[in-house]
Order: structure tokens, then C-alpha cells, then sequence
């Protein structure tokens, strides 16, 4: 009798600790989607946020090179309009992996921030190797050759791009220089779109 409470004890331990291995495995895959978007597969603006929170903790105490792109497709309402929202999603999908996969191959880090609004971090490169990477892509996605009619530059789906670019990020906040690459994208499509504007921020000297 004691053996067998004794053998049914260890077997409900087993069973415990099993299921618990299971709800360990389960909630990082459940934390692992919830970072990434349903549409492209690529990580969502929570999967950025995360990463931005860990660049800040990484970040060494000086002269490190940071560059935020925001970018967002040009004359996409028309797209939609004209071609219909299922090849829409099918166009910002194409977008999606198309800048990702060049962000891998950098070294960067790429997200969809929302609707067809890009996000892109890359670190340790120099200003021109910043301004070299945005025209990259710039023309990669230009290259797809999505068609687009009712764009008023090009054939084909652009895109504008938004780069703020720090020396030293020890006393700037990520969100300024999210605000910056903002307005720089706010700038792109101003000045006519499919197109590249930078900011830099750099850091504080003595007398400034
Ligand atoms: P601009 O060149 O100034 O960016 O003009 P735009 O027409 O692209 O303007 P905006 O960026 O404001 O338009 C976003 C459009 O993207 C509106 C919205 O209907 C569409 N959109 C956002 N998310 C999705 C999506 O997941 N699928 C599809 N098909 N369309 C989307
Ligand atoms: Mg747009
Ligand atoms: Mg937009």
C-alpha cells in the first residue's frame, strides 16, 4: 500500500512538472508571436519596441553609430484603391520581406510599425554607410517592379525614407530620435517622394 501511494506521488510529480515544462514552452511561443505580424512575419512595432529597449541597455558608454529609418510606401491609398485592399496586403507583404531579408544581410534589424509604415535600426555604421543602405533599399523596392498607375512617380511601388542618425546617444532619448526619423520621412514626402532626407543628431559640445 505505501508503494503505491509512493509510486502515484512520484507519477503526479512527473505530471506536474511535465505540464509545467509545457506551459513554459507554450508562453515563449505565445511571447515569440506576439512580437512578430500576422501579415508579413516579420516583427511588429512590439518587436521593435522590445529590441530598442535592449540596443539601450547594449549601447557602450561612447561613440557608438545609431540610425533609426522610418519609411512608408508612396501613394498607397491609390494602390488600394485601383488594385483592391487583398492585393494591398499582397504588395505590403512583398515590401515586408523584401526589406527584411536586405536588413538580415546588413546586419539590421527591420519591423513593421503599422499599416505599410516601416521601421529599420542599424548599428555601427557611419553616416555614409547610413546614407549608402537607405539608397539600397531605397532602389530594391523600386526593383520589385509592383506595378502602380495611379503613381505620380513611378511604374512601379516606392517608397520614402526618413534616416536620423546619432554619434552619440548617451544623452538622446529613442524617442527623439524616433521623432526625428519621423519628421525626416515627413520631409521625403514633402519634397516629392521616393526619396531619401536625413537628420543627424550630434552629441552636445561643451559650448553648445
Ligand atoms: P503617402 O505617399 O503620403 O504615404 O500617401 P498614402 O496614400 O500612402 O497615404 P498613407 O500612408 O496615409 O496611406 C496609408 C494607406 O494604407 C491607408 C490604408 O488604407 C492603407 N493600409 C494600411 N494598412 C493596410 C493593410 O494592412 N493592408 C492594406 N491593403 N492597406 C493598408
Ligand atoms: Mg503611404
Ligand atoms: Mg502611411
Amino acid at each position: 500500500m505505501y508503494m503505491n501511494i509512493r509510486a502515484l506521488n512520484d507519477n503526479l510529480e512527473k505530471t506536474v512538472n511535465d505540464r509545467t515544462q509545457e506551459l513554459l514552452a507554450a508562453n515563449e511561443k505565445l511571447k515569440c508571436l506576439s512580437t512578430l505580424d500576422g501579415l508579413t512575419g516579420i516583427p511588429n512595432r512590439r518587436g521593435f519596441e522590445e529590441i530598442m529597449g535592449q540596443e539601450k541597455e547594449l549601447a557602450p558608454q561612447n561613440s557608438t553609430h545609431l540610425a533609426v529609418i522610418m519609411l512608408d510606401i508612396d501613394f498607397f491609398k491609390e494602390f488600394n484603391d485601383l488594385y483592391g485592399h487583398l492585393n494591398g496586403d499582397d504588395c505590403i507583404k512583398k515590401v515586408a520581406q523584401a526589406l527584411y531579408a536586405y536588413a538580415i544581410e546588413n546586419g539590421a534589424f527591420a519591423a513593421r510599425y503599422g499599416g505599410e509604415e516601416f521601421v529599420l535600426i542599424l548599428q555601427g555604421k557611419n553616416q555614409e554607410a547610413v546614407a549608402a543602405f537607405a539608397e539600397q533599399l531605397r532602389q530594391r523596392i523600386e526593383g520589385l517592379c509592383i506595378p502602380h498607375s495611379l503613381s505620380e512617380v513611378s511604374k512601379y511601388v516606392t517608397i520614402s525614407l526618413g534616416v536620423c542618425w546619432v554619434t552619440d546617444k548617451n544623452d538622446t532619448s529613442i524617442k527623439k530620435v524616433l521623432d526625428e526619423a519621423d519628421k525626416a520621412l515627413y520631409q521625403a514626402k514633402q519634397k516629392g517622394r521616393n526619396r531619401i532626407c536625413t537628420v543627424g543628431l550630434y552629441p552636445k559640445t561643451p559650448d553648445s
